[in-house]
């Protein structure tokens, strides 16, 4: 479970992220936050994994305010969450394989992973993971080789292979035309649904996010606008 309570950010040069966030989400639940560039959106996403920090207010994961973390208490925290991004974060010149391997590194640590000494466990979930969106024949292929919608799925497996209790997706799609982007949100609700793998993600469509999303939150000047289930998105949005 994730819990902002009073939550603000401001960022270094004064500029406010957040502003009083109060918020619950709940184990399970597949959550999109719709809002205008420069709403907060990514700075939610962002205070989660602490790549950024908030200034103020409690932030709950698990029950752990994790606003303070540092050091070993962040690397647990990040090995719990799955992140994907707008511009895939995969190793270009590495081969998918390899890539996918990367979501191990939490668990097996780093000494082993230069050393490729990964094991035959992780490479069959590795390969299961890529099997699971789609992309089992194209291992040892250039992450750089692949469309964009291909390092989406690659970013996915990753994170899979990682068994993260959360996802948090920023602007998963904006890089993709519309067919892709639907493609790459069924493969986010599916896994979502399939390992109960509580998901937030990030869109700027409203009409993508009524599609796919459990429950809505609207974003606007670091606030919250609006919270709800997709039968309650009207007028006000
Ligand atoms: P969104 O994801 O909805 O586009 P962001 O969370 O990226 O919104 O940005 C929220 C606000 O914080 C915006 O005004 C943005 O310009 C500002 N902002 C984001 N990152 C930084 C930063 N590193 N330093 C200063 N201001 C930032
Ligand atoms: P090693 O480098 O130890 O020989 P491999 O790269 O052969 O390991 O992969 C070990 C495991 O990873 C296999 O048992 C399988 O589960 C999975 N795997 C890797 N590549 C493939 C592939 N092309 N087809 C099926 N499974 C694969």
């Amino acid at each position: 479970m994730i819990e902002f309570k009073d939550v603000s950010l401001v960022y270094p040069n004064g500029t406010q992220g957040l502003k009083d966030i109060n918020v619950t989400i709940k184990d399970g639940e597949f959550v999109v936050i719709v809002g205008l560039s420069g709403a907060g959106k990514s700075t939610f996403i962002r205070s989660i994994n602490r790549l950024v920090t908030p200034t103020d207010g409690e932030l709950l994961v698990d029950d752990e305010d994790i606003i303070s973390y540092k050091g070993r208490g962040l690397r647990k925290l990040r090995t719990k969450i799955g992140m994907i991004f707008q511009n895939y974060n995969l190793v270009k010149r590495s081969n998918v394989f390899k890539n996918v391997l990367a979501g191990r590194l939490g668990h097996t640590g780093t000494l082993r992973s230069i050393f490729n000494l990964f094991s035959k466990d992780d490479k069959a979930l590795a390969y299961e993971s890529l099997k699971r969106v789609n992309i089992g024949e194209k291992l040892y292929s250039r992450a750089d080789q692949l469309s964009g919608g291909q390092q989406q799925r690659v970013s996915i497996a990753r994170v899979l292979t990682q068994k993260p209790k959360y996802i948090l997706a920023d602007e998963p799609v904006a890089s993709l035309d519309p067919p892709t982007s639907h493609q790459v949100m069924t493969y986010l609700k599916k896994v979502n649904k399939e390992d109960q793998i509580t998901t937030i993600v990030n869109l700027h469509f409203i009409d993508m996010a009524m599609e796919y999303a459990d429950r809505i939150i609207g974003m606007r000047d670091g606030e919250i606008v609006f919270d709800g289930p997709v039968s309650e998105v009207s007028e006000e949005t």
